[in-house]
């Protein structure tokens, strides 16, 4: 097939079949380090290139989109879009794509892997084998809480809330569910209960999974007065984004002892610096941002934002479109 003649922008080299695949249509060009382009670059490749194929911590603001001047896509490598002013992208006619529907799986599993290392104390155990501290058999230090038959209260219970809750049937847990939409279906199938005051499944939660997108209305969704609601055992897991939990409050809870303990894939900011109050702490499990990061998720993420790039630059449905109403806007 023939090049589209447009020029195609990858600001990281992670999925080299993703970067293939968009080679056979158009002129790709990688940013080569492994941090993201400085703002200045971003803005130069948004002013003379078709597409960009972005990462979570590329910051496609309102600056970047209005020097766009033929750009007609930004996709990224993601589900959440928190990076990328989506009005302004919409304003400027160009196309914003993610890749919904194939990490959900992978993120739960990963939800998971937190909530037991947390609740079990496996992060802080591993530590002290490493440091030759594995001199008898002694398993009190590292008494945990359980985590099968517990309450799980899951805030935002969308692709990702949904498939930890399926999990969460395989531990015999009580699943409570707190989300902007009722889901009546998930429900029926999952025997999951809609519970529309979040203080109240605070309260009632042993374990409380966050799982909503990062917006104006879930920046700091879970702050002070919800940390106070939540019981002295209970554990906070954030995969979502940083800022949908107020790290100050956080802290204060944590090193308080009003919650027992917290496992957070995600920080604010990001990465969390070594002298953060949150790395003090030993009731913290911290990891980098790695939930739906098995090698076949992160392929398939890759593939999903590079066919979001090809359709919109060869005119066909994007595989996930967050404003198709953009295309109106283009003719410019
Ligand atoms: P999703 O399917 O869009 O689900 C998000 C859920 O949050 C939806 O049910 C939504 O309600 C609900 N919600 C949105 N705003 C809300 C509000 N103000 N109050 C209460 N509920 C609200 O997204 P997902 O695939 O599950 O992913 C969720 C988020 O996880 C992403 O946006 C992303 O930020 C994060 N994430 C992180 C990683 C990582 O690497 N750690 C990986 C993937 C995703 P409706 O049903 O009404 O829309």
């Amino acid at each position: 097939m023939g090049k589209a003649g447009a020029k195609v922008f990858v600001t990281r080299r992670r999925v080299p079949e993703a970067i293939d695949l968009l080679g056979r249509h158009f002129d790709v060009e990688v940013w080569g380090p492994n941090s993201p382009p400085p703002r200045g670059v971003l803005i130069e490749k948004a002013s003379e290139c078709g597409g960009l194929l972005t990462e979570a911590d590329d910051k496609v603001d309102a600056g970047v989109i209005e020097a766009a001047a033929s750009l007609k896509v930004v996709a990224n490598r993601g589900v959440g879009v928190d990076n990328i002013d989506v009005p302004a992208a919409t304003r400027r006619g160009v196309m914003v794509g993610n890749t919904p529907g194939i990490l959900q799986e992978s993120c739960a599993d990963f939800t998971f892997a937190l909530m037991l290392a947390a609740a079990r104390g496996v992060v802080r155990a591993d530590r002290q084998v490493q440091a030759g501290n594995w001199t008898r058999f002694d398993p009190m230090p590292y008494v945990g809480h359980d985590v099968h038959g517990k309450t799980l209260g899951i805030v935002g219970f969308g692709a990702i809330g949904e498939a930890v809750a399926r999990r969460a049937q395989g531990f015999g847990m009580t699943v409570l569910y707190y989300s902007r939409t009722r889901k009546p279906q998930a429900e029926d199938t999952h025997g999951v209960r809609w519970v529309p005051d979040l203080k109240e499944l605070m309260r009632a939660a042993d374990f409380v999974s966050v799982h909503v997108p990062l917006t104006g209305e879930t920046r700091g969704i879970v702050g002070a007065a919800e940390l106070a609601e939540m019981k002295p055992h209970a554990f906070l897991i954030n995969t979502s984004r940083g800022p949908t939990v107020d790290s100050k409050a956080l802290y204060d809870a944590l090193s308080g002892g009003s919650i027992a303990g917290a496992a957070l894939d995600v920080t604010d900011p990001e990465p969390l610096p070594l002298d953060d109050p949150l790395m003090t702490l030993p009731n913290v499990v911290i990891t980098p941002h790695i939930a739906p990061a098995s090698g076949t998720t992160i392929t398939r993420m890759g593939l999903m934002a590079a066919r979001n790039i090809i359709a919109a630059l060869t005119g066909g449905p994007m595989p996930s479109c967050l404003n198709p109403e953009a295309a109106a806007g283009r003719a410019r």
